[in-house]
C-alpha cells in the first residue's frame, strides 16, 4: 500500500481529516520511521489505543505476550538502550528503543520519554501497550506505563549490550556499537526537512562484514581509513541492504589500534544470505543453473535506464531504447538460490565479446535472442564466485555482482575440494 492509501484508510479508522493524517505520515515516513510504526504513532495521536486497551494483562514471561494483547505488566532485563529524535506532531521528540529479554524470549520496546533506562537494567514495566510490527509483538513504554528498576538481575540467555560486528547487524537493529574502520566516506548535502544539511554516508568495515552508513550529523572522526568506536547507531535498510545510520546522539570515538578489515566479501551461503533479508558485499560460490529472460543484448530507456520490452518502457511508454549487455544468472549453491546481475563489463567477459560484436551477431541472425544463447552455453553448469551485494525483495534474491569468476580457475581451492571428497 502506498502512503496515501495507508493515510486513507487511517483517516476512514480514526474519523479524521485525511490531509491531516496524510501530512503527518509523509512527515514520519520522510524522518525514515517505518510505514508500520509510523501509523501506530498517530493512532495514539489521535485517540486510538491500536488495539484493546482496557485492561492490562500480568504476563509471566515474554513469550507469553502476543499481538492481540493491549496492555501487559512484565519483568524483563533491558540489553540494549538506543537513543534517536524523530518528528513527532511536528516537532522533534526523543525517543529511546531496543530489546528487552527473559528467560523466555526477547521483544522490541519503544519508549517515549526517557525512564532513564541502562542496558543490563532488570525492570517491570507496568501497563506497557502492545503493538505489532512485521508480525510480532512489540512493546510501547508511554506516558501510562510504569517503570520500576528491580534490585534483583533477572539472569537472561542473551547479550546485554549492543556491542557487535559488522555480519551480525540486521535491519531494524537499536543501540548498536561497534568497532570499525571507515573504508569509504563521502560528505553530501541534501535537501532535509529543515532545508540544506551536510551528512557523511560512505562505508564502514572490519573483518566480518562491510556495511553502508550515513551519518546524519557529521562527526570529525568519521574520515576516509579512520578507525573508530562508534555507539548507538540505529540500523535500516538502504537498497535492500541493513544501512548503520549515526545520529546526533551517536558518539564516535578515535581508536588508537587500527581495526583489522577483510579484503574479502563476508563469505555466505545463498541460503544463508538470503535468509539475513540482504548482505552488503557478499562473496558466495554456486553452479549456473540457468540464464533468465532480459539476458544478453538488451535495450534501456533513455530516461530512466531500466530495461524496456519492445520499445515500450513501463513508465515512459514508446521510447528509442539503447543498447546495453547484461546478464541475469541463476545461481545455486545446494542451499538456496540468486540472481546475479551482471553489468555490460563482466557480460562482457562470460559473452566474450563487446557490444558491438553483440549487434553484429544479433544483426546476422535477425535475432537479437541469440547473444543470451551464446552466453547461456558458456556459463550454465558451471561454477562461479560471485561477489556483490545481496538484496531481497518480493521477487527473489538478488545479486548485484562486482565480480563473476569461474571457479575451475582456481586451481588451490579446487584441489581443496578435491582433497575433501576423497577423505569423506
Ligand atoms: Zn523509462
Amino acid at each position: 500500500m502506498t502512503v496515501d492509501e495507508r493515510a486513507e484508510e487511517l483517516a476512514s479508522d480514526l474519523g479524521v481529516d485525511k490531509e491531516e493524517v496524510k501530512e503527518d505520515l509523509e512527515n514520519l515516513v520522510e524522518y525514515s520511521v517505518p510505514i508500520d510504526e509510523a501509523v501506530q504513532s498517530l493512532r495514539r495521536k489521535y485517540g486510538d489505543g491500536g488495539g484493546d486497551s482496557g485492561s492490562t494483562l500480568s504476563k509471566e514471561s515474554i513469550d507469553e505476550i502476543t499481538t492481540a494483547d493491549g496492555n501487559v505488566t512484565v519483568t524483563a532485563r533491558v540489553l540494549n538502550v538506543g537513543k534517536r529524535s524523530i518528528r513527532y506532531q511536528g516537532s522533534d521528540q526523543v525517543i529511546y528503543e531496543g530489546v528487552l529479554a527473559d528467560e523466555s524470549g526477547t521483544i522490541d520496546y519503544t519508549a517515549w520519554q526517557d525512564f532513564g533506562l541502562s542496558p543490563g537494567d532488570t525492570i517491570t514495566a507496568g501497563n506497557a501497550g502492545v503493538r505489532e510490527w512485521d508480525g510480532s509483538p512489540e512493546l510501547n513504554l508511554g506516558e501510562s506505563t510504569s517503570v520500576a528498576f528491580e534490585e534483583e538481575t533477572l539472569d537472561v540467555p542473551y547479550d546485554v549490550g549492543g556491542e557487535a560486528d559488522l555480519v551480525e547487524i540486521e535491519t531494524g537493529d537499536r543501540g548498536v556499537d561497534a568497532e570499525v574502520r571507515v573504508a569509504e566516506v563521502e560528505r553530501r548535502t541534501i535537501d532535509g526537512r529543515d532545508g540544506e544539511t551536510e551528512i557523511l554516508s560512505g562505508v564502514l568495515a572490519d573483518e566480518t562484514a562491510k556495511l553502508p552508513f550515513t551519518d546524519w550529523d557529521p562527526h570529525p572522526e568519521i574520515e576516509e581509513g579512520a578507525s573508530v568506536r562508534v555507539e548507538n547507531t540505529y540500523v535500516r535498510e538502504y537498497r535492500g541492504v541493513p544501512s548503520i545510520n549515526v545520529s546526533e546522539f551517536s558518539t564516535v570515538e578515535s581508536l588508537s589500534e587500527p581495526v583489522a578489515v577483510s579484503e574479502r566479501g563476508t563469505r555466505l551461503s545463498i541460503g544463508d544470505a538470503v535468509e539475513a533479508g540482504g548482505v552488503y558485499d557478499v562473496e558466495t560460490v554456486g553452479h549456473v543453473i540457468s540464464i533468465r529472460d532480459g539476458s544478453g543484448l538488451v535495450q534501456r530507456c533513455p530516461e530512466c535506464g531500466r530495461v524496456i520490452q519492445k520499445g515500450q518502457c513501463r513508465t515512459h511508454g514508446e521510447v528509442d531504447g539503447e543498447d546495453d549487455l547484461r546478464v541475469k544468472a541463476i545461481l545455486d549453491d545446494g542451499t538456496g538460490t540468486v540472481t546475479a546481475v551482471l553489468g555490460d563489463e563482466l557480460t562482457e567477459q562470460v559473452y566474450g565479446g563487446d557490444l558491438e560484436d553483440a549487434r553484429d551477431q544479433a544483426r546476422e541472425a535477425m535475432d537479437q535472442t541469440v547473444v543470451a544463447d551464446s552466453i547461456r552455453e558458456r556459463v550454465v553448469g558451471r561454477e562461479y564466485r560471485v561477489r556483490g551485494h545481496l538484496s531481497v525483495d518480493e521477487y527473489g534474491a538478488n545479486l548485484d555482482a562486482s565480480s563473476f569468476d569461474e571457479v575451475a580457475d582456481e586451481p588451490a581451492d579446487r584441489a581443496a575440494d578435491l582433497l575433501s571428497e576423497v577423505n569423506v
